[in-house]
């Protein structure tokens, strides 16, 4: 099979309270819209594994991990920052949520699928190394980066990150890591408020502001996006895949729709055939407006999938 979609049940017990957009029915939105496009029929399904503690100190430092879980309550709500909580069921749903990359990694790694689709949360573009914040506990995709690089030797990793704010933890991550490329496009002045003036060869970050619509970000892409990862030569390509920059989504103010996902899936696909094997693992991050959400990632799935 082309397309891998990597979950798990977990991933819907982190529970926030009920007027928290990170909440469970994201996920359920995403297979609804999966299921009744007949999409779900051509993806090869798998369950997620936990991540090992391996795995997430090659991104995260044990007093980190120590921390984390000593907050995690027996009941009600821990609050990690001001909108980063967690119930009994999180720290669960955070191990399955970066465990879904490494099995992503895994199995694109060996050819068993060509790309992957993660559908988990929490998200993690926001986590730094030592900080949760903005919904993120664990940086799913750094974790899977790093194994990609420690399991498999991998020397140019590229994510695009396409998400309405700025992934400040990927960032923070691997600003002074050569290896790893970070393309993003995000709105800004804008929650986490940075991004605008930091970046260097190896992360392109684009600030667009409120308001930009596809023909905005498809010219950001072009112009900045793909020329940095022609230079790059990725062996492969994450996507931080947030769905919060959908003209329906009032957590941002961008504008675009179903059809830009499905174009900036078919550039980064077009990088991956001439330079990465087509390897590609994409991992949910944000999007909060139900309908589109499950709309845009059936577009973004769907391409990925296409031969
Ligand atoms: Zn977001």
């Amino acid at each position: 099979m082309h397309s891998a979609y990597i979950s798990h049940p977990a991933c819907l017990k982190h529970d926030m309270g009920s007027i928290h957009p990170e909440c469970p029915a994201r996920l359920r939105a995403i297979e609804d819209q999966l299921i009744s496009t007949g999409l779900m029929h051509f993806l090869n399904h798998q369950d997620a594994p936990r991540v090992t503690d391996e795995q997430l100190l090659r991104v995260h430092p044990q007093s980190y991990l120590d921390w984390v879980r000593e907050q995690a309550p027996v009941s009600g709500l821990a609050y990690l920052d001001g909108d980063t909580a967690m119930c009994p069921d999180t720290l669960e749903a955070a191990y399955r949520a970066a465990g879904a990359v490494v099995r992503a990694v895994d199995m694109v790694m060996k050819g068993e699928v060509e790309n992957a689709f993660c559908a988990i949360r929490p998200p993690g573009h926001h986590a730094e190394s030592a900080r949760a914040m903005g919904f993120c506990i664990f940086n799913n995709v750094a974790v899977g980066v790093k194994h990609a690089i420690a399991a498999y030797g991998l020397e140019r990793i590229a994510i695009a990150d396409f998400d309405v704010h700025h992934g400040n933890g990927t960032e923070q991550i691997f600003h002074d890591d050569p290896r790893v490329m970070l393309c993003s496009t995000f709105q800004h002045p804008f929650y986490p408020h940075c991004g605008a003036d930091s970046g260097n060869e190896h992360i392109i970050n684009v600030p667009l502001p409120g308001g930009s619509d596809g023909p905005a970000f498809r010219d950001a892409v072009e112009k900045h996006w793909l020329p940095a990862l022609e230079r790059f030569q990725p062996q492969m390509i994450f996507v931080s895949a947030g769905f919060d920059a959908h003209w329906e989504d009032d957590m941002g103010q961008f504008k675009l729709r179903e059809s830009d996902y499905v174009w900036v899936t078919n550039q980064l696909k077009k990088i991956a055939v001439k330079y990465a094997h087509e390897r590609i693992v994409s991992v949910l991050e944000g999007g909060y407006e139900l309908h589109a959400l499950g709309r845009s990632v059936v577009a973004h799935v769907k391409a990925l999938s296409e031969l």
